[in-house]
């Protein structure tokens, strides 16, 4: 497991505690299931972005495809 993998686990399970258990997507703000979550970043880092934790936040991996072309 990637550590981008093990950031996006981090990141989903302290969000579904904080939230109860719902996970809203960055993109469209619908509940994602933990099977469809992917990370993503808020800033691209092609604009400069960091992948620290405030620049990251849990999408859809469609949303996140609609979004991004190139792959992560
Ligand atoms: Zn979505």
């Amino acid at each position: 497991m990637s550590r981008l993998n093990l950031t996006r686990e981090k990141i989903y399970k302290t969000v579904a505690r904080q939230l109860h258990g719902q996970v809203p997507c960055w993109v469209c703000g619908q509940h994602v299931p933990h099977a469809e979550a992917t990370l993503e970043h808020i800033q691209p880092r092609s604009e400069g972005g960091s992948s620290h934790l405030e620049n990251l936040a849990i999408s859809h991996g469609r949303c996140n495809q609609q979004r991004q072309v190139r792959p992560a």
